[in-house]
């Protein structure tokens, strides 16, 4: 029998896993569609920004020695010479005791140093009167100070979100180049499994794993494409690996346990896939599975619901995310503290993954884990949970013990 000290560590298989699967290629994708998508190529900045020194006010541009003195009972006056809105460039040298009315962003006329907030001034016609002079190059922003021309402004690998989206519209990318999805096709195996749309007969379950595992790719960036389920039959197993290879990974449910119906690890073998490992020291989870084959990554994940959705995040998710083209160090699971609300006990030689719900008070990361059963079957604990918390090998946890916990939807 294998026992935990034989069996890998999930850190250990985690690795096997990333050690067999390479970054996809890259695809153009409009800006827009690019929220979300892993940036595939470093993007650097094509201009200065701001492209000139500009107002930072609406106000007057004035050579600061012409108004350091002013006071509010004592203003400088000065000469309006010019009226430069936002968009235009002013075309007049200030010169001494004069000054430009200049409307914030719009580019600082020659001859100035100090841009003073109209707040600041009175005026009559052309008579423009500073009340408080501010100090030296104040309400000026200066060219470049954004950014850079060729800088580096984001690197491969980042993930883009609505501020990435704007810096690459700054510098005027409509096309850009992303990681392509992975696609994952999802098949589970089990003569007792009926369809979500068939009638329950008696001594049948519901097949949620398919739907479930679907909606994890989904979720984590991949591109699921659900496969007819295959009956607990060599023949039938072995046609739908077949039609599996397709995807850029294969996940399986069901079927890589040691029963008496478990053919897809002997099909995979006839079909002359690489073991890469099986078995993990875990709970739940153990009876994971992965290999090659014909080039495909493919995963048999264990059949009980909350295994296999476990399962995925661990080891699934870290593939997606690095055929996504993650960087190597945003791979796994962000792991936390947190402070659980009740008691839990590990007395088994696994470490165990408990469903959570985290929530934050005072600051601080909450964990309770007792608002529904944990066992494998118990699908229902996946429902509001934002986390898994970690409890090693006979561990004993009371309420308020501070545990590691990996965030696996929004605590906000
Ligand atoms: P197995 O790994 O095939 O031995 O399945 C373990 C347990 O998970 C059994 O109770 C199965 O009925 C259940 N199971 C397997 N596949 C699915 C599925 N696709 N949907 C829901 N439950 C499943
Ligand atoms: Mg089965």
């Amino acid at each position: 029998m294998t026992t935990s000290q034989t069996m890998l560590t999930p850190a250990q298989a985690q690795q096997l896993v990333l050690d067999h699967v390479r970054p996809l290629g890259l695809e153009r994708v409009p800006l827009l569609d690019a929220l979300d998508r892993i940036l595939g190529v470093d993007v650097h900045a094509s201009y200065d920004n701001p492209p000139h020194d500009n107002s930072a006010m609406d106000g007057y541009a004035v050579r600061y020695e012409d108004i350091a003195a002013a006071t509010p009972e004592q203003p400088a006056v000065l000469e309006m010479i010019e009226d430069i809105p936002a968009g235009k460039i002013g075309v007049k040298t200030v010169e001494k005791g004069q000054a430009s009315r200049i409307m914030t962003g719009a580019p600082v006329p020659a001859g100035i140093d100090t841009v003073i907030r109209v707040e600041d001034t009175r005026a009559d016609g052309n008579r423009i009167e500073i009340l408080d002079p501010d100090e030296l190059g104040a309400s000026i922003r200066l060219r470049g100070e954004d950014m850079k021309e060729g800088e580096l402004l984001i690197p491969a690998g980042t993930e883009l979100g609505p501020g990435e989206v704007g810096v690459l519209a700054s510098v005027q990318r409509t096309f850009v180049p992303v990681f392509r999805r992975p696609v994952i096709t999802i098949l589970s195996t089990g003569d007792e499994l009926v369809e979500i749309e068939e009638p329950l007969e008696p001594g049948k379950i519901v097949n949620s794993n398919t739907a479930g595992l679907a909606a994890m790719a989904l979720a984590h960036g991949a591109v699921p494409v659900m496969l007819p389920t295959a009956p607990d039959d060599k023949a039938a197993i072995r046609r739908t690996v077949e039609s599996s290879l397709t995807g850029d990974f294969v996940v399986c449910s069901g079927g890589v346990s040691v029963g008496e119906y478990d053919f897809v690890k002997t099909v995979l073998d006839e079909m002359g896939a690489e073991t890469i490992l099986w078995r993990v020291a875990m709970k739940p989870g153990k009876p994971l599975f992965f290999c090659k084959v014909q080039g495909t990554p493919f995963f048999g994940l264990p059949g009980n619901p909350v295994s296999s959705l476990v399962s995925f995040l661990q080891f699934v998710r870290p593939a997606i995310r690095k055929a996504s083209g993650h960087r190597s160090d945003n791979l796994l699971l962000p792991t936390a503290r947190a402070r659980m609300e009740n008691a839990v006990s590990n007395d088994g030689d696994r470490r165990t993954y408990l469903r959570a719900r985290l929530r934050f008070e005072d600051g601080c990361l909450h964990a309770d884990t007792a608002y529904r059963e944990q066992s494998s079957h118990i699908l229902t604990s996946m429902l509001g949970a934002n986390g898994i918390v970690i409890v090693e090998a006979e561990q004993e946890v009371k309420p308020g013990d501070e545990v590691p916990v990996q965030i696996i939807g929004r605590v906000f």
